[in-house]
């Protein structure tokens, strides 16, 4: 394999349930041209039924869960809404290695673990919602949730939401088109850093200077 002309960053998309989060990284993988890799959680909530094992999640009983957290085999973990969630450390590793980067729908809690392991490499963007009937709408159209569980997600999002100051960027999702165009926009910009494509500038630096 060549070696890579860059350093590959993870992306983290966090933001309450219900403000577009998803929407914008179906948005982001379908578009083959920007090459993102989405990082497949594992979780112990219940499947819904749109969701497929293995893409959305893997789904994974509470035993085997710890079981992976205390072999070291998570990148991170949290608590969500009373279920489990991680990160499987192999495939983010794998795919960092090519040089790509590695899409990550994860909240504030994973955000701040994987940050802390990786800061060079970590692009944190926040999704807030215009307002929370908004959120409330959102989360009634879904109608895959008992109305219990989306009275849950509404407390846990004003929780949520507090933590927007500990993101790099922060975009309100009031259209989602102007909201895809800006998560695309902080990509490019970042891909572009001076530290993430030092090794292949340097080389070209070298060249001009000799020339
Ligand atoms: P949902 O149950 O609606 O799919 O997800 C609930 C919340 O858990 C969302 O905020 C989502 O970003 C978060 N989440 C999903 N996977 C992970 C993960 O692997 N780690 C962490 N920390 N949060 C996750």
């Amino acid at each position: 394999m060549n070696a890579p002309t860059r350093r590959g960053l993870m992306l983290i998309l966090s933001s309450p349930s219900g403000a577009g989060k998803t929407t914008l990284t179906r948005m982001l993988l379908q578009d083959r041209a920007l090459d993102l890799t989405l990082s497949v959680s594992v979780t112990t909530r219940a499947r819904r039924s749109s969701e497929v094992d293995g893409i959305h999640y893997r789904f994974i009983s509470r035993p085997d869960f710890e079981s992976l957290r205390d072999r070291g085999e998570l990148l991170e973990w949290a608590e969500v809404h009373g279920n489990l969630y991680g990160t499987p450390k192999r495939p983010v590793d794998d795919i960092l290695a090519q040089g790509r980067d590695v899409l990550f729908d994860i909240d504030y809690q994973g955000a701040a673990q994987v940050r802390a392991k990786s800061p060079a490499d970590v692009v944190t963007i926040f999704i807030l919602p215009p307002s929370m009937s908004e959120l409330r709408a959102r989360l009634e159209r879904r109608a895959e949730d008992a109305r219990e569980v989306i009275d849950r997600r509404l407390d846990n999002a004003r929780n949520e939401i507090r933590r927007w100051t500990t993101y790099d960027y922060v975009i309100v999702n009031d259209d989602l088109d102007r909201s895809y165009g800006d998560v695309r926009a902080i990509l490019a910009a970042e891909r572009m850093r001076r530290e993430r494509i030092a090794p292949r500038i340097a080389g070209l630096v070298d060249d001009l200077l000799a020339d």
